[in-house]
């Protein structure tokens, strides 16, 4: 047995079953990606019954696949003997996902399965007559059923850590609230100096630019930044979405015909999450080896092509070109610094999903603060509204009228999804520290923007993030690639360094 174990074909081939019923699971997945994404994009507007019962045939599918009690059995023969790193890896996320899967009891899943459906409505429902009483119950239901949940998998004593974990492992959210707090000193009073900034960016600026002529601009972008279009593609949904694997990413985006920024920003946005994706080592699909690290790590890929590449001037140097000889008319009377400044508006405001790249970090800082209360039992879910009112004084210097521009804004609480929010603002954080360092380790970059060339970055993100899979969480990851632990301070130098100058306020 012991040669066996120190023999690495042994140990493969030990490996080799409960890797074959990951990658069966893996597939099943991702037939059931395709289908929503073709949901999204293609489906005739009365042909959803059929689609919604071919989901849950597939749903079945994929449950039975994850809790196969072979799957199980071998996990428990796999701990208990010798394994490499990786195939360690490969065995405890395998054991995560199938605990989370069996531990949970049949009963309860159908419960909350039923509720989050009913719950779902109410919220559409009281956000439209702006009514939060009537969606109260729903959410203090979702609060026990969410403490359940935890208790099931062992986290009784710290339900909201055991959410926070699900979209980012190893995270807690004492972590959470020290990185946040340090950055909430910093970014207030920079948000509070650009909006009382007598320099106002103008969103309006750029009227009547044909979409067609967007989607040759967006395409062009998007490929030399590195897209895969062979193994990848981009269509219009109303909600903009990056779905699929490296093998078949899907991406989507919308078009303004008065605003081209807001469909190539946001297909910037989602080419990071698709460049992330495609550069997982796809040899070892189905397994955590060819997983994303977690939702801050993905967003820090998104939000480092959108921002810190996509809004920056070496890009546009390159870019802007282009951009006036496609949108000539709208283009015509507009300066390059107008452009810029259009790219790089901030204002604050109550929604975030209009939210900027600067007051966004504080609409995750509010949510994150309230579901921490919630969970701790110190703010009852009926004081929620005030408490979100004096938060967003607080925080944003504005106060929502009502409880449609409040509390009653977001979906995710309708179904129960807690613990998702900071991971936006966790990878605003890596993106900013990531930047830093590769500017540092790669001289000239930005020269390399300025001529069109993004492979030296994109070069060093799959040697350093992507073609790691899922062998680090978020903080051991930036550990090892950046040599300190995840810190604020490079995202605050970087908001103060791009908008203090812009807006005058340094
Ligand atoms: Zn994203």
């Amino acid at each position: 047995a012991e040669d066996g174990i120190r023999d690495r074909d042994v140990t493969v081939q030990t490996c080799a079953l409960p890797i074959s019923k990951l990658r069966r699971t893996h597939y099943i997945g991702t037939v059931g990606d395709i289908l929503g994404w073709d949901e999204q994009v293609n489906l005739p507007p009365d042909s959803g019954d059929q689609r919604a019962a071919q989901h849950s045939v597939m749903a079945e599918l994929h449950h039975a696949a994850v809790t196969d009690p072979a799957i199980g059995a071998l996990l428990t023969t796999l701990e208990a003997g010798t394994l490499g790193a990786d195939e360690r890896t490969v065995v405890k996320e395998a054991r995560r996902d199938y605990d989370r899967a069996t531990r949970l009891p049949a009963d309860f899943v159908k419960e909350k399965a039923e509720h989050g459906s009913r719950s779902y409505h109410a919220w559409a429902d009281a956000r439209a007559k702006d009514d939060f009483p009537a969606f109260a119950p729903f959410l203090e239901k979702h609060l026990v059923l969410a403490k359940r949940e935890a208790a099931y998998l062992g986290h009784g004593a710290t339900p909201y850590d055991y959410y926070i974990d699900q979209f980012d492992p190893g995270m807690t959210a004492e972590r959470i609230t020290a990185l946040f707090s340090e950055l909430k000193t910093g970014l207030v009073p920079l948000v509070r100096r650009i909006a009382a900034s007598p320099v106002k960016a103008r969103r309006d600026l750029l009227k009547g630019c044909p979409v067609a002529a967007q989607e040759v601009f967006l395409k062009e972008v998007t490929a030399k930044l590195g897209f895969d279009y062979r193994r990848g593609r981009i269509d219009v949904a109303v909600h903009p979405f990056c779905s699929g694997t490296g093998s078949d990413t899907r991406m989507t985006t919308r078009y303004d015909p008065d605003d081209p920024l807001k469909a190539l920003l946001g297909a910037i946005h989602e080419t990071g999450h698709g460049l992330y994706e495609q550069g997982l080592p796809r040899e070892h699909a189905g397994t955590a080896l060819a997983q994303n690290a977690g939702m801050g790590v993905h967003e820090s890929q998104s939000r480092l092509w959108e921002n810190q590449v996509g809004r920056g001037r070496p890009f546009w140097k390159f870019f802007e070109p282009r951009f006036r000889e496609l949108f000539p008319t709208a283009m015509a009377k507009v300066s390059s610094e107008e452009l810029y400044l259009a790219i790089n508006a901030v204002r604050p405001t109550l929604i975030r999903v209009d939210a900027d790249e600067v007051t966004y970090n504080l609409h995750i800082i509010l949510r994150f603060e309230l579901e921490q209360r919630l969970f701790r039992g110190d703010l009852a879910v009926a004081g929620l509204p005030a408490a979100w009112r004096e938060s967003s004084r607080e925080l944003l210097g504005l106060e929502p009228r009502n409880d449609k521009e409040g509390v009653l804004q977001d979906v995710h609480w309708s179904g129960g999804a807690f613990g998702y929010f900071p991971s936006y603002c966790l990878g605003n954080m890596l993106a900013s520290q990531l930047w830093y360092h590769a500017l540092g380790l790669l001289p000239g970059l930005e020269d390399d923007f300025a001529r069109g060339d993004f492979a030296r970055l994109l070069g060093w993100l799959r040697t350093e993030v992507h073609a790691r899979g899922r062998r680090l969480g978020l903080l051991e990851l930036t550990r090892a690639v950046t040599g300190e632990e995840l810190t604020p301070k490079y995202l605050l130098r970087y908001l103060s360094e791009r908008y203090a100058g812009l807006y005058g306020v340094a």
